[in-house]
């Protein structure tokens, strides 16, 4: 008997029009997980690095995290798995909401689907009955409204629906997949599923989950929910308001925007408004929060409420969660009230909140800079809230401007010239980052800026401090109930961290500190994702509920698979090197490991050597960034060496990169 996990993964090849239901390998589920892990390892083995994003070919993999479904808090993420058009390279975004536990309860694990449908199709799935459906009437449609539609002509209220809108289908390189309460945002994940002329998912199941041990499962449910009472009760002191609780920022039941403001860049990610967050300021937006917020709401089964649903005078309700409240808002240099109105557009339209912004913004002062002239602008108003809705309908069309800018902004500046790519200047990746800019180097952020494959910094940091406390008496009582470091040591670092002097940034924490610190946080990361574990009940906030400590407690009772920290630690290692091994197969070199250029004043090149150095030999690749033979087989993945080595990224002797692949990144 399979336990937590279905044991099927529902195969849809939408050129043929078939569906099968396959038994996939309980030993991929030992060594690899589930969610995002068991995607890595579909995607290496049938998805090679001569497929382009939008080929056949390319899978989009909808993966339900190993323990969503379960009654563990919280556990409820989609892990959406392609190769990103943006990037070239994998994506893996997640989404919350409802839709994979009731794809668990439908009796599946993954729905895989891949080649193209000639005719925009959506899926439905109700437990045993599968069928891929016309959805030529929901063309164009938003995707909040193609849920309701589906839903109705179904009748099926209680179904989950992912779905894509316009963006989506004219596959706008930053579509996302939305589904109600949630969605799949980075990396253009819903430009593939457009691309494969898939509209939606809806879901329903009515079946249940075996667990391998149920009165130990539940009894760690129960501590986990024990635990989150007293955090909301005992928020943490010292750290600003988004960060003293758990789940994801809570941006929708605060309404203290000062810190955001004030530090976070505005317009194309170059402005600081230092003193912006006046009282009239505050009394206006906090008006415009509380009559536009309907309802606070949670994923499944959470009691976070982490979302609100969002009603603007006569626009249809939609939801938002964490910094989306403000991208549009800062990026058009206006006020709340215009950032929730056009977010409802956007929602409808299936685009990322994080990219969609900066890339407006990036237009706007590329037309200030004369580098884009009225000519390629015709008709544009005059004003910034206008031009940011005239954006937005062009850019989700791919009509005129809005056909180059559609392909973010490291694309849409190759291909403007004349200078324009100096503006794309807050990418990693070729991916658009935060709009944050600071003074000082952060050793351990510069290291996650860098090697982070997620390419989103907030799904890398969390569980160590972002600052030091000024004073040791407060750094003292901070460590006192810290049971969730891996290791005493971490107490030890965060003790000694000064806010100036010798023992403060860029050169505290040590170098061996920041890789030990963002080993520790990309760890937890990467085991959220393939348990579907909302990362704000774990990896992201300060002192979690989900730890390196219990978690192989739940998976044991859960999966029913032998599990302590060192073998958990290990799977997580395996996956997350099987990530790298998948980008370095496209090419992903050093070279690409470096956070935006200005994301700092300071910078300190040969200590940023070093950082990098030492956390490639830490993390067990060469000087390259490519894993090397030893520590692939330190951890089952000789496959990968071979393939390397038949690909000539790897020699056969030793562990160094032939020579003519040393410096090759990725394809442009
Ligand atoms: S903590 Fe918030 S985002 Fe996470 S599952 Fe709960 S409600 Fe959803």
């Amino acid at each position: 008997m399979r336990y937590a996990e279905t044991g099927i993964n529902l195969e849809i090849d939408l050129s043929r029009g078939s569906i099968d239901r396959v038994a996939s390998d309980p030993r991929d589920t030992e060594l690899y997980l589930g969610g995002l892990g068991t995607n890595a390892k579909i995607l290496w083995d049938r998805v090679p690095p001569e497929v382009e994003p939008f080929a056949p070919e390319n899978l989009l993999i909808f993966g339900a995290g190993l323990l969503c479904g379960t009654p563990a808090t919280g556990c409820n993420r989609t892990i959406v798995s392609t190769i990103s058009p943006q990037t070239k390279l994998m994506a893996f975004s997640m989404m919350g909401g409802f839709w994979a536990p009731e794809l668990k309860y439908a009796g599946y694990d993954k729905v895989i689907l891949r080649g193209k449908s000639p005719d925009l199709v959506y899926i439905w799935i109700k437990d045993d009955k599968v069928e891929i459906r016309d959805a030529s009437h929901l063309q164009g449609k938003g995707a909040t409204e193609t849920a309701v539609q589906i839903r109705q002509e179904l009748n099926e209220p209680k179904a989950q629906v992912a779905a894509i809108g316009l963006a989506g289908e004219n596959r706008v390189y930053f579509a996302s997949i939305e589904q109600g309460r949630s969605s799949a945002s980075r990396l253009g994940l819903g430009a593939v599923m457009g691309d494969k002329g898939v509209k939606a998912i809806a879901v329903r199941g009515t079946g249940d989950i075996n667990i391998a041990q149920p009165a130990e499962y539940l009894a760690l449910c129960h501590e986990v929910l024990e635990y989150i009472k007293f955090r909301n009760q005992n928020p943490i002191p010292g750290v600003m308001t988004i960060l003293q609780g758990l789940g994801s920022p809570q941006e929708m039941a605060t309404h203290d925007e000062k810190w955001h403001t004030e530090n976070f860049m505005w317009g194309n990610s170059r402005v600081r408004r230092r003193d912006f967050w006046t009282d009239e300021v505050k009394k206006a937006w906090t008006e415009t929060m509380e009559n536009m917020r309907t309802r606070l709401i949670s994923c499944y089964n959470c009691p976070m409420k982490c979302g609100a649903t969002i009603s603007p005078p006569g626009k249809p309700t939609y939801m938002m969660k964490c910094f989306s409240k403000l991208t549009y808002t800062m990026a058009a240099m206006s006020d709340l009230d215009f950032g929730l109105k056009i977010a409802q557009h956007a929602t409808e339209y299936g685009v990322d909140g994080f990219s969609t912004p900066q890339v407006m913004a990036f237009a706007l002062e590329l037309y200030e800079n004369g580098i884009l002239t009225d000519a390629d602008l015709p008709g544009m108003p005059s004003d910034s809230e206008g031009r940011f809705y005239w954006l937005l309908d062009r850019i989700v069309r791919r009509e005129g401007i809005g056909d180059v800018l559609a392909n973010g902004t490291y694309w849409a500046a190759q291909e403007i010239g004349n200078g324009a790519e100096e503006y794309a200047h807050n990418n990693i990746k070729k991916h658009e980052q935060l709009p944050l800019k600071l003074s000082m180097l952060n050793p351990v952020y510069f290291l996650m800026y860098a090697t982070g494959e997620k390419i989103n910094i907030t799904q890398i940091e969390g569980q160590f401090p972002q600052a030091p406390y000024p004073k040791r008496e407060h750094r003292e009582a901070f460590v006192k109930d810290w049971f969730q470091v891996p290791h005493e040591k971490f107490k030890q670092y965060f003790l000694d961290w000064e806010p100036r002097g010798e023992n403060s940034n860029p050169y505290y924490p040590t170098v061996q500190m920041s890789c030990d610190i963002v080993d520790w946080q990309e760890k937890m990361h990467y085991i959220d994702d393939a348990l579907g574990m909302c990362a704000g009940l774990s990896s992201f906030p300060l002192k979690p509920p989900y730890h390196i400590h219990n978690y192989p407690k739940f998976i044991a009772s859960g999966a029913g698979i032998d599990m302590d920290e060192e073998k958990l630690s290990q799977a997580a290692k395996r996956y997350r090197t099987l990530v790298r091994a998948i980008n370095i197969r496209r090419g992903m070199r050093r070279k690409d490991d470096k956070p935006p250029e200005n994301h700092w004043k300071k910078r300190f090149p040969e200590l940023e050597k070093e950082l990098l150095d030492t956390y490639y030999k830490f993390k067990g690749w060469n000087h390259d960034g490519i894993p090397t033979k030893a520590s692939l087989h330190e951890l089952d993945l000789d496959y990968v060496s071979e393939d390397f080595v038949g690909r000539g990224i790897l020699a056969a002797g030793d562990d160094a990169p032939l020579k003519e692949n040393a410096a090759e990144k990725v394809p442009e």
